[in-house]
């Protein structure tokens, strides 16, 4: 059968490893395995989450409100906009999908040589050309170039990066921005913005004063890192009316679950679980650079929830530390598809970080 020639050259995002393929390929107990590979918080949803969720199960049976109301209004609280400043998506995967469909469909896109995968996709699949930068990590330098030598229509900076971990300074971003016409939609993308500007503030982009400064800046989050709900799938977008009122034009009706939207308003009123899950991701991301250090390797300095190490010039290949430690239970991802010899690790919880750091040394040895 043929089908649509835009989709010829796109290849399906590659998630991380579940762990019941793990039990499965390699018959490991699922007790034993841990997995380090989805960029997910390892301290599981929150007491409150689960409290709230266990009594509303049976609301299941419901769409969720369309207009998503009481979230809208508790991030626009939360962010000091108002709710026509705010778009809903399932995850904010689907709404980096809106972007691109209603701003680039069939053009271009400008993304840093590496970073999210889903850019690249949804830009292919909507028939858009996708422009890399030259340096894997985000240069604004070759931003700007490659902005005036190409005329992109979406400009994506993710902040701090996936899957490198680096993160732009806030005054280098706005800076960036005031040179870009205003025809150009700029995406900052936010999922991991809760880890970077807790690590520096210089880091810390204010999603109100980059859509006030900016209006053809959108700012994405997401209820998947440091909020622990990755599995309901809550995104979202922050913008100028215009720009939110188009993307709803794109977006299909209950895209989110009752069950999701629940988990989303209540994981907002819970910061205690949140700032303690941030706290610990960096006084175990110390565990892992010292961990780099003894062994000889090179790691990048990292604002997010997981660390990427490095293994050009030593002795270790990262396809097949990442296949050895598959078969010992622990999933971490392999950066050999983006062609680089490192491996992206999850800061997991100091058990699981113990296993990776043990099995690692068995490895190496
Ligand atoms: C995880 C992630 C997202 C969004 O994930 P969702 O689960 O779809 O909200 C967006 N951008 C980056 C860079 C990510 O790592």
């Amino acid at each position: 059968m043929n089908f649509s020639k835009t989709l010829e050259n796109v290849k399906a995002y590659e998630a991380g490893k579940p762990i019941e393929l793990v039990v499965r390929d390699f018959g490991i107990d699922e007790s034993k395995i841990v997995k380090l590979a989805s960029n997910e918080n390892p301290y599981g949803v929150s007491p409150k989450v689960k409290d709230v969720l266990r009594g509303y199960v049976d609301k299941a049976y419901m769409y969720p409100d369309d207009s998503f109301y009481e979230l809208k209004e508790l991030l626009a609280k939360k962010y000091n906009l108002t709710s026509k400043n705010v778009v809903i998506g399932a995850g904010s995967d689907q709404v980096i999908e809106f972007c691109i469909h209603v701003k680039a469909k069939d053009k271009k896109v400008l993304v840093a040589n590496t970073t999210f995968a889903m850019y690249e996709i949804y830009a292919k699949v909507f028939g858009a050309e996708v422009i890399k930068t030259k340096d894997d990590m985000h240069n604004l330098e070759q931003f700007l170039e490659m902005y005036h030598e190409h005329k992109p229509d979406i400009i994506f900076l993710c902040l701090p990066n996936n899957p490198l971990g680096e993160c732009l300074d806030k005054k280098d971003v706005f800076e960036f921005i005031s040179k870009i016409d205003s025809d150009t939609l700029v995406v900052v993308d936010g999922a991991y913005q809760e880890y970077a500007s807790f690590k520096d503030s210089a880091k810390k982009i204010d999603p109100k004063e980059l859509i006030d400064t900016f209006p053809n800046a959108i700012y994405l989050g997401t209820f998947s890192k440091a909020f622990a709900l990755g599995g309901m799938r809550v995104g979202y977008g922050l913008a100028d009316e215009n720009i939110i009122k188009t993307l709803h034009k794109v977006r299909p009706p209950f895209n989110i679950t009752t069950l999701s939207l629940k988990s989303a308003i209540t994981a907002l009123g819970d910061e205690e679980f949140v700032n303690y899950s941030i706290e610990q991701n960096f006084i175990e991301m110390k565990r892992y650079e010292e961990f780099a250090k003894a062994n000889g390797f090179n790691f990048i300095d990292s604002y997010t929830n997981f660390i990427t190490l490095l293994f050009e010039n030593t002795k270790f290949d990262s396809t097949v530390i990442a296949d050895e430690l598959l078969k010992r239970g622990v999933i971490i991802r392999n950066l050999k598809s983006y062609g680089l010899n490192a491996i992206r690790v999850t800061i997991g919880s100091k058990v699981q970080n113990d296993r990776f750091f043990e099995e690692f040394e068995t490895l190496i040895k």
